[in-house]
């Protein structure tokens, strides 16, 4: 069925130069292989830009006790120097899942002009095509072996705007405060931008440096999601270059079905974005955060915990003011590392007080790992800034290489991500129902029973339960799997290792780990579907091995996802691993 995509008219038929759905795209060494002169013809159309790449995992595997190889592999990395890598990805490798490969050659895009010529010349020559921004995908969707790349990291410009209307659509949604980046913005440079220097706020992800494009195509959810919503909620407009090789504008006025579906779709499967424009919220007065860490002596007590935690989590901390993580461990372990927005210190010690009079209920079955700074605040302008104070007691971390920005920061619970080589990953949407006085005894014994085998982390930002009616409303508009507006939690079960590669002497990745932890993960999943069998997973974080994944990510909104992908890529010029109508 064709799809008009909006004011701008239906998209016209593909060059019959496309290559056919699923046909084979030419690898180096094929015969039909572009020749140096067509590369360098591509080079010419923009402006140089082309650059061969070497792969360091191959200089590795020749010459693994060489100095670069030693950096390569060092931890803690820097993810802000990975990033500027166009050979490397964050996530280094999954076992048994997909191993980074760069690129043969890539576009280090400097405009979406250079993008169209890129995409033309994929189409033209049958090339495989791949794009990547900040580079963290788990899934390894921004990496692909004998391709092109384009890579998007020096569209970084960011523009912020008091009277934002989208294209086409004056008089149809009012003027309102937002800002524009490049498709290579991460998401602390728009921190910088409105938050430190703007004095606003937008919502973007926890992680510094994942990129603005591929998180809003995620569906994207920070810190502060309970509040404002997911960032594909926020985004009013994108500039995108389609498969055929044209520059559209996609907004709600027009190609609004491409629009929706850059919302929650997944990266890299509609187009390449070149830019995009997101709301601006009005910044609240202050951000802070609860750290604390309580261990119960006994398996008994543990339960208990788990309990008196839900009922605590359900009357205090299921709301717009609250964010981030509870994190049952293993071991008997809780571990709270939540946020909060719009409340004092003050405020938020006595949110907490009920919690700790349950505990001091109790004295022997639980420890209470005591810090000063177990609750802070700070005004919300500062929140994302290098403080002096936030430097000193690790807060936050920058990068460390000589002459970098002061914005390039990151979070120190991020650095050991750079360069990961993963486990095993799941997560599940968690309706707020399982809080309810009728379930909320067998959620704790669903979640008590899944930490006999493996961790689960209860990400309350990441399901918009209790979240304002217009962030709701903002996030039911777009492709997101409609369970996260009833979810008060998503669950994320992870475990990877440091920095590894196959082939590698010294660093080869540890298969055996890997798979008693992705078992174990599994067993600690199955505990939990117990409670919700049918709960969906969050597209940007979630198993790579998902079983019917389409249901799984995108839940109702699947079938619309399908038809908007073949209308505006009918011959599947962009493919990622489980992307809306891919093969399984
Ligand atoms: C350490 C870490 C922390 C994270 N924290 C959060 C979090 O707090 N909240 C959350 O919601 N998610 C989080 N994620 C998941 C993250 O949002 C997604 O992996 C996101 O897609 C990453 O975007 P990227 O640009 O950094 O990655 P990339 O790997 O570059 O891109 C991701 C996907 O988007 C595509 N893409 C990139 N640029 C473009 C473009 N210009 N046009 C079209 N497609 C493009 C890529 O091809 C790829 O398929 C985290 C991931 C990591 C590794």
């Amino acid at each position: 069925m064709p799809l008009a995509l909006g004011a701008q008219g239906a998209l016209a038929a593909p060059p019959a130069s496309s290559p056919a759905a699923g046909a084979r795209r030419v690898r180096p060494g094929d015969a039909a292989w572009p020749d140096e002169a067509a590369w360098q013809g591509l080079n010419g159309a923009v402006g140089g830009a082309l650059i061969k790449v070497a792969s360091p995992f191959a200089a590795c595997r020749a010459q693994p006790g060489a100095p670069a190889c030693h950096v390569l592999f060092a931890s803690p990395a820097n993810p802000w120097a990975v990033g500027d890598d166009v050979a490397l990805t964050q996530t280094f490798g999954w076992v048994g899942a997909w191993t980074s490969s760069p690129s043969v050659y890539a576009v280090a895009a400097r405009n979406a002009a250079d993008v169209v010529a890129a995409v033309n010349f994929a189409r033209e020559r049958r090339v495989r095509l791949v794009v990547k921004g900040g580079g963290h995908s788990y899934q390894g969707t921004s990496n692909a072996a004998d391709s092109l790349l384009v890579w998007t990291r020096r569209m970084q410009d960011v523009t912020l705007h008091d009277a934002f209307v989208p294209a086409g659509c004056a008089g149809r949604i009012a003027p309102q405060r937002a800002v524009t980046c490049g498709a290579g913005a991460l998401w602390a440079h728009l921190y910088d931008a409105v938050t430190t220097r703007g004095g606003g706020y937008v919502q973007g992800g926890g992680c510094t440096t994942v990129g603005v494009v591929g998180l809003v195509q995620s569906g994207g959810f920070g810190s502060f999601s309970k509040a404002f919503g997911t960032a594909a909620g926020s985004l009013l407009e994108a500039e995108v270059v389609t498969a055929d090789g044209q520059l559209r504008v996609a907004n709600a006025c027009s190609h609004p079905d491409l629009f929706w579906a850059l919302r929650g779709g997944g990266g890299g499967n509609f187009g390449i974005v070149t830019r995009l424009t997101l709301r601006v919220h009005p910044l609240p007065e202050t951000f802070g955060a609860v750290n604390l860490t309580v261990k119960a002596t006994s398996d008994a007590a543990y339960r208990r915990l788990v309990g008196l935690t839900l009922d605590f989590a359900s009357r205090a901390l299921v709301g717009p003011n609250w964010g981030e993580q509870l994190r049952f461990r293993r071991k008997n372990t809780l571990q709270v590392s939540m946020v909060f927005q719009g409340l004092s210190r003050r405020q938020a010690v006595a949110a907490w007080q009920p919690f700790f009079d349950a505990l001091e209920a109790e004295p022997n079955a639980y420890e209470l790992e005591f810090s000063p700074l177990r609750i802070v605040a700070t005004d919300a302008r500062s929140f994302w800034a290098p403080t002096l104070f936030k430097r000193t007691f690790g807060f936050i971390r920058r990068d460390d290489r000589p002459g970098a920005p002061e914005r390039n920061v990151f979070w120190p619970g991020d650095q050991a991500q750079a360069g990961q080589t993963l486990h095993g990953y799941e997560s599940l949407w968690l309706p707020a129902t399982l809080l309810g006085n009728d379930r909320r005894a067998a959620f704790a014994d669903a979640l008590f029973a899944a930490t006999r085998h493996w961790s689960v982390a209860l990400h309350l930002n990441k399901g918009l339960a209790g979240a304002p009616a217009a962030a709701i409303a903002a996030a039911r508009d777009t492709a997101t799997h409609p369970a996260m507006l009833e979810a008060f939690a998503l669950a994320i079960l992870g475990a990877g290792g440091g920095p590894a590669y196959p082939g590698v002497a010294g660093h080869e990745p540890d298969t055996a780990l890997a798979a008693r932890q992705s078992a174990a993960i599994e067993r600690a999943t199955s505990e939990l579907r117990k409670v919700e069998p049918e709960g969906g997973a969050y597209v940007a974080e979630s198993n790579y091995f998902q079983q019917d994944w389409e249901r799984a990510f995108w839940g109702a909104n699947a079938a619309r996802l399908r038809a908007v992908k073949s209308a505006v890529d009918p011959r599947g010029l962009f493919t990622t691993h489980h992307g809306p109508g891919g093969a399984a």
